[in-house]
């Protein structure tokens, strides 16, 4: 059943039935279905991921995006508000009255031909996605509104996750400002930004700092989250990556519903290039866009698991069944050289991503590639989204350095439009961004370790001077 284009608004949401909604095996061999109301974060048949899928033809969906800009002179209604929510009818997994929300997704889509000459586009042909304008500060806000949501609707009364940081502050608000449920995090000892550590204490969270990286921190929130019943958030949660679609349907949104030729996303446990890709094929499936753009996904050289495995080795989403021994063998390769991930860019410091079969499958539908960019490239790149009045973290800059990367091997024409993602706000990690403009070389590295981040191209020094307002006033005279 469709919606007549009438621009009239007929019951936007109300129409849901969430029974047409269920969740299944990402493997089309197994393609084994569960209830969307069981807690699960992968297939008993056969261990895949799952997607939350629908029948479509059961649902109210438009019959063109545009029809969903009548929900714009309903901003007073919070469903409507929200960035997110606004595009229930394309993540209907949940009713109206179980959503939960905090006003997510209100991020721009900003031109800017500062970043683009950067990297080397004609002008009017680069745009920055804001993510880090959410009301955590980060994209992650997306996908915890719809895994709140569901945990919602399940009667959870405790949430975890694991996370370098991002993904515990936005669980930890969502839990605060709802009031719904307590949350758990786990970090681990390494690298976890001052910025987003603080977000998850202030507002209340139950952190647990394990002795261990990411990865280690991963692999016991999922033990203890079975063992203790508590609902899991992390990206494997297949909830959170509808709600993660949305942040390319404001993106379409902002260009007029027109597609862009290339999406460009760090990669960390790659949950956003999932969730994009999966997006894509959902609206060409449903004859919402007539064409999928393509789909660049960029590792930090530090945590380059999905950039080896595809590109160095050739792994393929091989219509749903990835050659297993590439993956096994490159991990116990990792295990053997005790490999552990390393890089400025903490929130893409994975080695082992939870979405790597998700994302390969978005990288066959989107024609995609990946690339790898150093230390180094990721903090001249985020220094100039900074000049450039956005700011972002550094993994956020991971998607303009691949982009510069990509305009330098000729894969994006000067005339292609392009839409970098920026992921996480500029304040989350002010240690990052300090020690890049003020430091002197030594400090530099001091700071930043020896990643092989040898020079701060754009540095903004502080001017020294002496408390002597003559000396003030030739220091402002020099330097200006
Ligand atoms: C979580 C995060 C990423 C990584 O996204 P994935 O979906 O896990 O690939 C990138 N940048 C920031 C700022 C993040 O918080
Ligand atoms: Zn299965």
């Amino acid at each position: 059943m469709k919606h007549s284009g009438d621009p009239i608004l007929v019951a936007s949401s109300v129409n849901i039935n969430t029974t047409h909604a269920y969740q299944q095996c990402v493997s089309p061999d197994c393609a084994a279905t569960y209830d969307v109301g069981e807690v699960r974060t992968s297939c008993d048949a056969c261990g895949s991921l799952l997607d939350v899928t629908y029948q479509w033809d059961q649902l109210p969906v438009p019959d063109s995006l545009k029809w969903f800009e009548q929900k714009w002179a309903r901003r007073n209604e919070p469903l409507c508000r929200s960035g997110v929510w606004r595009f229930h009818e394309l993540l209907p997994f949940a009713k109206p009255e179980q959503i939960v929300t905090i006003g997510e997704g209100q991020t721009p889509l900003i031109e800017t031909d500062g970043v683009g000459k950067y990297i080397g586009m004609d002008p009017g042909r680069l745009y920055l996605e804001y993510e880090g304008m959410n009301p955590s500060g980060s994209f992650k806000d997306n996908g915890m509104t719809a895994a709140f949501t569901h945990a919602r609707t399940i009667g959870a009364t405790k949430a975890a996750c694991a996370s370098t940081g991002n993904t515990s502050a936005s669980l930890a608000l969502y839990c605060c400002s709802s009031k719904l449920m307590q949350a758990v995090i786990f970090i681990g000892s390494g690298k976890i930004s001052y910025g987003k550590l603080s977000q998850a204490l202030d507002y209340g969270a139950l952190t647990v700092q394990i002795s261990g990286d990411f990865d280690d921190a991963m692999h016991r929130v999922r033990q203890v989250s079975e063992k203790l019943g508590i609902y899991l958030v992390n990206s494997v949660n297949p909830f959170r990556l509808e709600g993660q679609k949305t942040i390319m349907l404001r993106v379409l949104e902002s260009l007029n519903w027109e597609v862009p030729d290339w999406i460009v996303v760090p990669g960390g446990n790659l949950g956003n290039s999932s969730a994009f890709g999966k997006a894509f094929h959902e609206l060409h499936t449903l004859g919402l866009i007539d064409r999928i753009p393509r789909l660049a996904v960029i590792n930090a050289q530090g945590a380059n698991t999905l950039h080896e495995l595809y590109q160095g080795r050739g792994l393929r989403w091989n219509e749903g069944s990835p050659d297993q021994s590439i993956i096994d063998k490159y991990y116990a390769e990792l295990d053997a050289a005790q490999g552990k991930a390393d890089t400025i860019a903490s929130a893409i410091e994975i080695n082992r991503p939870v979405n790597l079969i998700k994302c390969l499958r978005a990288l066959d539908c989107c024609d995609g590639v990946v690339r790898e960019v150093t230390d180094q490239q990721i903090l001249d790149a985020k220094s100039q989204v900074g000049a450039n009045g956005m700011g972002c973290e550094p993994a956020s800059a991971a998607s303009v350095a691949g982009a510069k990367l990509l305009r330098e091997q000729g894969v994006i024409a000067p005339s292609d439009r392009v839409v970098c993602i920026l992921t996480g706000h500029q304040l989350k990690d002010p240690t990052a961004t300090v020690a890049y403009h003020t430091a002197d070389q030594d400090e530099f590295e001091r700071v930043l370790g020896s990643r092989g981040v040898s020079r701060a191209q754009f540095a903004n020094r502080a001017v020294k001077v002496e408390n002597n307002l003559d000396e003030i006033i030739q220091a402002i005279q020099l330097n200006s």
